[in-house]
């Protein structure tokens, strides 16, 4: 199957490791050029010189994508670098763990920084030259408890539902203008973030496979795919850790 993306322009962020690292690994697979950014640099060119090796070509932008003007100086490299920016894969660090009733202001605020208005910060930013070619995809990496929350993760729960309420709103809004929205709902893989929180999951998916699950979701014949949260969760009902 051709996905259509070959020469497409993807930004994916929070992608020197994990989840983020496999999808721009699958995006630039399938031929897209690819801006990837992370705090630390050196992981982040060991991903970049992982997608080179492999005959794809990337921009490694070394940057705390949770800061408010992170968004826009990311926009900007990929359309100065490629020209165009066509794909957005919104991707941050997980909060830390801790129940409902423990989460402190500071542990909510800066859930609700990394995981729900960093990505809203990007779509703003990417969507006027989405909807100037009238093509676009916009997919957020989230979690499983946005449909089933997690007791030990308060913080993630209540800023990933946020994003989904917001994520489905704007699927509608941009829909025809070409631009989806979606967001793609791990369950447990096999990342160092699983591996921090520790526990004992019963399934363990592989990143690889998620990465290219983000690929379709960003393709071409994806296009009739919005405002969707697609759990990729080894059919997970309760307990991710
Ligand atoms: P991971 O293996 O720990 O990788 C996180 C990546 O994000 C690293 O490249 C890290 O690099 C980068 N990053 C973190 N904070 C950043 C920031 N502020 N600015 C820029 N880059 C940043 O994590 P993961 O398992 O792939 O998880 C990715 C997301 O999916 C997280 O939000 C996580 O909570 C969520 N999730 C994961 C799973 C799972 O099973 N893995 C399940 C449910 C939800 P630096 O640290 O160098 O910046």
């Amino acid at each position: 199957m051709d996905l259509g993306l070959r020469d497409r322009v993807a930004l994916v962020t929070a992608a020197s490791k994990g989840l983020g690292r496999a999808s721009a690994d699958a995006l630039a697979a399938e031929g897209a050029k690819v801006v990837i950014c992370a705090r630390g640099a050196e992981a982040l060119e060991e991903a970049a010189e992982g997608i080179r090796a492999a005959g794809g070509e990337v921009s490694a932008v070394p940057l705390d994508v949770t800061r408010p003007d992170a968004p826009a100086q990311l926009v900007r490299t990929a359309v100065d670098t490629y020209g165009r920016l066509d794909v957005v894969v919104g991707n941050a660090g997980g909060p830390p763990p801790g129940r409902a009733l423990e989460v402190t202001d500071e542990v909510l605020e800066a859930a609700l920084q990394a995981n729900l208005l960093t990505s809203i910060r990007l779509v703003r930013e990417a969507v006027p030259h989405l909807r100037e070619q009238r093509w676009g995809r916009i997919c957020l990496i989230t979690s499983v408890t946005v449909r089933q929350p997690e007791p030990v993760l308060a913080a993630s729960n209540t800023a990933r539902t946020g994003l989904w309420a917001w994520a489905k709103t704007a699927a509608d809004d941009l829909f025809d203008d070409g631009i989806t929205v979606n967001l793609a709902c791990p369950g447990t893989h096999d990342t160092d973030r699983v591996r921090q929180l520790g526990g004992r999951p019963a399934r363990l998916g592989d990143p690889a496979d998620f990465g290219k699950v983000v690929a379709f979701m960003c393709s071409e014949p994806a296009r009739f795919i919005s405002g969707v949260a697609l759990g990729v969760d080894g059919a997970r009902v309760a307990g991710l850790l």
